[in-house]
Parts: C-alpha cells; sequence; structure tokens
C-alpha cells in the first residue's frame, strides 16, 4: 500500500489498479494513460458486478456483448505487455482485495454517470481514499461531463437544440489521448478468473444472428469508425432515416462499452467537412447523459410528472405479440424481429415501434424500455430512458403525445420500396411494395400470406382513444 513516500521525495514504485469498466478500449483511455504516465507497474482489473447496477444489471443481449468485447480487451493488453485480471462479486470488498494482494497504491477509472453507479462509485472512492489509497477518476465516456453545461440560470437543459448550441460554444471536446506505451507490469501478476466463468454467454446459444451481425471489440469499432468517416458521413444527413440502406455508423454498442471514445469519434469525423448532423446525433447521446445525471429518477419516472396519472393498459399479450414481431404492421414487425435477431434495430424504425406500443396499444413506456433493455447488444440507460420517454411523450424535448406516428404512412416514406420489411419479415417478401403501406388492406390466407397476422389494432382508432385518454389526462388538476 502507498505510504505517500513518493510526497517525501522517495520514488513510489507500487502499483496502479486500472479499473476497467464500460471503457473497453486501450485508445483514449484517459485512466489507463495516467496510470501509465507514472512510470509504477498497471494491474488493469474489470470486476462483474451486475447486482450494483439494478434494477438496470446488463441484460441478455449486452452481457453477450460484454464477453466479446472483455476478450478482445484482453488481447490488446497482451499487446501491451498487460494482463486483464477479471473477478467477480462486490466491487468495493473485491478491488480492496486486490489492493492487499498487489500492494497497489492507487486505483484509477474513467466516470460514469447513471444514477446507481455514481453512488456506488463515490462510495467506493470514499472507502478507499479513507484505507490511504490515492484514488482518481476521469472523464472520457462522453463529449463533455454532464454538469459541465447549463443554462444561463444554472440549471441543466431540458431541450436539446439550446443544448447543441450550448456544446458548440465550448469548442471542440479535448483531444483524444494514443494508446499509451511501454507500460510497466507487475513483478507478480495477480490471479484471475477465466473469462468463461464469468457467464456472460446465454446457456442455450441464441446469439448466432448476433455473431454474424457483429465485430465487437475496440479493432471492430475503430475499422467501423474509419469507414464511416471515409464517406458515409458525408451523406449520413440524407440516408439516416432510411432502415433499407446502411445509413448510419452503427457504432451505438461500441459506444455504449466504451470501446472507441466519443472524443474519437468527434475529431475523427470532424476532417469531413459534411460531419456536422452526424456530430450532432452524437450529442444527442451527450443530452441524454446530461438528462440522465440531473434528472436521477426518469430511468422509472416520467420526468413530466403529470403521465404518471396516465391510463395506460396492461396486456400480456398485447405485449408479447409486440415483442415478437406479430402485430400486422409490417414496419412495426420489421423492427422488432431486426432487433430479437440482431441485438440492435434502426433509429427511426424504434421510433415507429415505441410510439406504436405506447399510442396505439396504450401500453407502459417502462415494458418497452425493459424489453429493448433485455434485448439491444447497445442498451444505454441514458439513450434508452431519452428515447422512451420521447416517443411516449413524458420526457424532456418529447414528442408531444398527441402527435401520433401512422406506421403507414412512416413506412411508405421511409421504406418506399419495401427493402427492410421485406429482410426481416420474408412472408411478405412477394408482395408489391404498395401492399406492404396499408396494413388493413393486406390480404391474409387464403390469398396473403398464411402466417402472417392481420392488425392487431385498427389504427385510426387506436389513435382516438390514445387521444382520448390524453384529453383526459389534461383535464387532471
Ligand atoms: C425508443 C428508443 C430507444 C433507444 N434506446 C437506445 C439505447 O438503449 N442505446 C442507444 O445507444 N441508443 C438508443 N436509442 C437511440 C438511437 O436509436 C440509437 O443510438 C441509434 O439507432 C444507434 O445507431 P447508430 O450507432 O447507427 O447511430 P448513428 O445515427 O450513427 O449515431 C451515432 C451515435 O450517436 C448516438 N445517438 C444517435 N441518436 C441518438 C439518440 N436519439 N439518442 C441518444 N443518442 C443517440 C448513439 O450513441 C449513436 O451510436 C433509442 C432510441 C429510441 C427511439
Amino acid at each position: 500500500m502507498s505510504d505517500g513516500s513518493a510526497m517525501n521525495g522517495i520514488h513510489d514504485t507500487s502499483p496502479v489498479v486500472v479499473w476497467f469498466r464500460r471503457d473497453l478500449r486501450v485508445d483514449d483511455q484517459p485512466a489507463l494513460t495516467a496510470a501509465a504516465a507514472t512510470g509504477r507497474p498497471v494491474i488493469p482489473c474489470f470486476v462483474w458486478a451486475p447486482d450494483e447496477e439494478a434494477p438496470w444489471a446488463p441484460g441478455a443481449a449486452s452481457r453477450w456483448w460484454l464477453h466479446q468485447s472483455l476478450e478482445q480487451l484482453s488481447r490488446s493488453l497482451a499487446t501491451l505487455g498487460l494482463r486483464l485480471i477479471l473477478r467477480s462479486g462486490p466491487t468495493l470488498t473485491t478491488l480492496q482485495q486486490l489492493v492487499q494482494e498487489t500492494g497497489a497504491g492507487a486505483v484509477y477509472w474513467n466516470r460514469l454517470y447513471e444514477p446507481a453507479i455514481v453512488r456506488r462509485d463515490k462510495g467506493i472512492k470514499a472507502t478507499l481514499q479513507q484505507a490511504g489509497l490515492e484514488v482518481q477518476s476521469f472523464p472520457g465516456h462522453l463529449l463533455h461531463e454532464p454538469w459541465a453545461i447549463e443554462n444561463q440560470q444554472a440549471r441543466p437543459y431540458q431541450v436539446f437544440t439550446p443544448f447543441y448550441r450550448a456544446v458548440q460554444e465550448l469548442g471542440s471536446p479535448s483531444t483524444p489521448y494514443s494508446q499509451p506505451s511501454g507500460i510497466l507490469p507487475p513483478s507478480r501478476w495477480p490471479v484471475r478468473l477465466e473469462l468463461g466463468e464469468l457467464n456472460l454467454l446465454p446457456q442455450i446459444d441464441w446469439a448466432g444472428g448476433l455473431r454474424d451481425t457483429w465485430t465487437p471489440g475496440e479493432a471492430g469499432a475503430i475499422e467501423a469508425l474509419e469507414t464511416f468517416a471515409d464517406s458515409p458521413v458525408a451523406v449520413y444527413k440524407e440516408q439516416r432515416d432510411f432502415p433499407g440502406v446502411q445509413g448510419t455508423s452503427r457504432l451505438s454498442p461500441a459506444l455504449h462499452f466504451g470501446e472507441i471514445s466519443a472524443r474519437r469519434i468527434w475529431h475523427t469525423c470532424r476532417r469531413n467537412p459534411a460531419a456536422e448532423p452526424y456530430l450532432r446525433q452524437l450529442v444527442w447521446r451527450d443530452f441524454a447523459h446530461h438528462l440522465l445525471y440531473h434528472f436521477p429518477h426518469t430511468s422509472e419516472q416520467p420526468l413530466r410528472e403529470e403521465f404518471n396519472h396516465f391510463p395506460w393498459r396492461a396486456d400480456t399479450r398485447d405485449l408479447r405479440d409486440w415483442s415478437r414481431g406479430q402485430t400486422g404492421y409490417p414496419i412495426v414487425d420489421a423492427g422488432m424481429r431486426e432487433l430479437w435477431a440482431t441485438g440492435w434495430m434502426h433509429n427511426r424504425v424504434r421510433m415507429i415501434v415505441a410510439s406504436f406500443l405506447v399510442k396505439d396499444l396504450r401500453l407502459h413506456w417502462m415494458e418497452g424500455a425493459r424489453w429493448f433493455w433485455d434485448t439491444l447488444v447497445d442498451a444505454d440507460l441514458a439513450n434508452n430512458t431519452l428515447g422512451w420517454q420521447w416517443a411516449a411523450g413524458c420526457g424532456a424535448d418529447a414528442a408531444p403525445y398527441f402527435r401520433i406516428f401512422n406506421p403507414d404512412l412512416q413506412s411508405r416514406k421511409f421504406d418506399p420500396e419495401g427493402r427492410y420489411i421485406k429482410r426481416w419479415v420474408p412472408e411478405l417478401a412477394g408482395m408489391a411494395p404498395k401492399a406492404l403501406h396499408d396494413a388493413a388492406a393486406l390480404p391474409h390466407a387464403p390469398d396473403g400470406p398464411a402466417t402472417y397476422p392481420s392488425p392487431m389494432v385498427d389504427h385510426r382508432k387506436a389513435r382516438d382513444e390514445a387521444l382520448t385518454a390524453f384529453a383526459q389526462l389534461r383535464q387532471l388538476p
């Protein structure tokens, strides 16, 4: 343990523990860079303690991704002469044990901003400091820290456009660090668990679609960024709303797990003068974290309190049909099936399926948020909360509840040829595009696809009912 000898002019040679969390990279890794800069031995560790994030412990798809990402991180660290020490158990005691076993004098990490994590990390920091350790946390997850931006009344923003303007006024986010080199390993490595012992992979292998779709890990993220920043970023504005083309970066899981930093993305894309619409979208991620940090109750409760009284329906059958992509609305079903198969869904379609759940079916937005949480490889508490509250009309800068997406019009506009629908709803592959945008008129057995369900609700009727419910809410004192 450090005895503060460095302060007395004697060189401290005790190791520094770098606690990896959702920063599973070696590029632009401020905690690792700072540890390397001490010239002391570095011990990278990862602690699996999902209960500490309850009720938002990583879902099944996230755990699958995490397994792959940790594997890749171990490889990257090995090229730096380091080992990733995997442990499982309550984080504080696990870190204390590691410090004791290795004689470490310091623990460094990069900050996260979800309420349960902030609470836990503050406690860990205080306890380790009381024990005489040097503890440092660093900013590395966002472009700017959630508290770095405030409005003229020194309050958090609740509307995106002024938030974005404030971000622009701050100028470029700080320059990313390059990968450190010449890092000293400890004289003896502490024991570690094998990755398989964390039991992150599913018992029954349902992850074939995820394996076929993704290359988790830092190298895959850097490659995806380079490809995207090369030219697709320049046509992002025109293409980003069309799920039938690959018009977005698909970097969301890599960003969530910190396989690549937002700052690295920013500085790489900025080289392209047409990148502004994309960078603006990246700032939505900062905005989501800003909101969750300042309004920590919103992962479970609506930001707009009156929505606590909204007459949500409870219907497990409807919820099941929605989650399985059996609503009878082709664009909704395509989205839900893409999600199930690949762990990801296009943003435009996320908005459509979310609107369908909270408005056409009038089911609680939390039901949707929970399903997404379990099935998305990019499940992210800040972004998911913002997305669902936006769709339900109960969050910051949300779509007003009375503005209700018509799924047929949405698919006509954003998937005119039905390319996306036909890919994910193969039983409709033989239909003319026009037919795909008129759910009520789709032929069913015996003239049409035998297995495709008829619409579970009449959109026009459901819309009227939703508006009535909303009108009742507005009459409440
Ligand atoms: C109901 C709903 C739930 C959502 N849940 C999540 C979630 O759990 N995790 C998640 O990362 N995103 C979520 N989003 C936001 C958005 O759909 C995804 O970030 C985006 O589709 C990811 O694809 P991409 O990386 O190709 O995005 P790009 O268009 O390439 O954007 C680049 C990055 O910017 C950020 N970003 C883009 N749009 C948004 C947005 N609207 N809000 C916040 N950040 C954004 C993401 O980190 C994204 O990776 C949700 C949106 C909705 C409507």
